[in-house]
């Protein structure tokens, strides 16, 4: 919830919007800020790669009232065309801030603030906080004089919050470089206990993900339950039209259930994985091909044997062959292959 408290216990009368992501350096530039008494909204910026459980359990474990705003839509227009190239998977970073700061900045005037902050620390991520790539994200962002990076800031152009002295330059930090000892070090001094480990934020950094994303946007198929599906199970490409979904696990088949999709597949007398067709294929050989792969994954399962195609209320009965490994190697979306 946004705190509608506007007395005038603060440092300035201009207050900040927060790019917050949940990890500590977002968590520290608000806690920092908002310590030296200066007005500051976070927003997380919600994306179909970047599940927001993280971020809401950040916030709330430290005390922070979080904006969610869902730039979906934005973020999938970019990535079919970033201007700077993407990281080691498909990541572009450098696109990817500049939109949220420009999102943000668009903001202001919503929120009666007057300019941003983000935890970016000089030269702590290979692509995105360069010092170069910083640059060409505020250019990108069309708000460049208005960003300030509290943790780096004195490392950098002074820009228009700190020249009009909305920001005190003595507020600012000099922060710099992979290490995160002073982080940790701040993270005691500001009270935080609880903040998430630096990895596992994006799904745009995983090399599994960012091929089944690839394959999606080669095939068109950028719609949000396709994405959606992406977070789930082992992936198979069937043809230009058709995937294949299999949980790998007990909570990803309660996942694929709970999106109470249209063509499910069901083993009828064991357990065994959840499978998912996306869409219903037509063609009899593909159809074929799906319940050959799908049985592959029912170990224990008779061979032949018996599975469910579950389409709404409808449940019709159907035999399935094993496939052999190579035939599931082939259509499996991945970089490496695992069974
Ligand atoms: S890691 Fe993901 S969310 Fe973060 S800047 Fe890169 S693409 Fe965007």
């Amino acid at each position: 919830m946004l705190s509608l408290d506007m007395t005038n216990a603060y440092k300035s009368p201009q207050s900040a919007i927060a790019l917050f992501s949940g990890g500590l350096d977002s968590l520290l530039a608000v806690k920092w800020m908002q310590k030296r008494g200066y007005k500051v909204y976070p927003v997380y910026f919600l994306t179909p790669y970047m599940p927001p459980a993280r971020a809401l359990q950040s916030a709330q474990n430290n005390g922070i009232d979080l904006i969610i705003r869902d730039i979906s839509e934005r973020h999938l227009e970019m990535m079919q065309g970033p201007t700077v190239t993407f990281g080691k998977h498909m990541n572009p970073c450098v696109d990817c801030h500049a939109l949220m700061f420009k999102v943000a900045g668009e903001m202001l005037n919503e929120l009666d603030a007057q300019y941003l902050i983000s935890g970016e620390v000089v030269g702590q991520r290979p692509m995105s906080q360069r010092r170069d790539a910083m640059n060409r994200v505020g250019n990108l962002s069309g708000f460049k004089d208005l960003l300030v990076r509290p943790l780096s800031q004195l490392l950098l152009p002074d820009t228009l919050p700190i020249r009009e002295g909305w920001v005190d330059r003595a507020d600012m930090l000099q922060i710099s470089g992979r290490g995160r000892y002073r982080q940790l070090e701040m993270a005691e001094e500001l009270g935080i206990t609880s903040f998430p480990s630096p990895a596992g934020g994006c799904l745009l950094t995983d090399r599994n993900y960012s091929m089944r994303l690839k394959d999606l946007m080669q095939y068109g198929q950028m719609d949000p339950m396709s994405l959606e599906l992406l977070k789930y199970g082992r992936h198979f490409r069937l043809n230009e039209e058709i995937k294949l979904i299999i949980g790998r696990d007990e909570a990803e088949n309660t996942k694929l259930e709970e999106l109470k999709l249209d063509n499910y597949l069901i083993a009828k007398d064991c357990n065994g994985p959840l499978g998912v067709l996306n869409p219903f294929p037509r063609d009899p050989a593909i159809l074929e091909l799906a319940k050959s792969i799908f049985w592959h994954y029912h170990s224990k399962a008779s061979n032949p044997g018996i599975a469910q195609i579950l389409q709404g209320d409808d449940i019709t009965d159907i035999v399935c062959r094993k496939a052999n490994r190579e035939t599931v190697l082939q259509y499996m979306i991945a970089l490496y292959k695992q069974e």
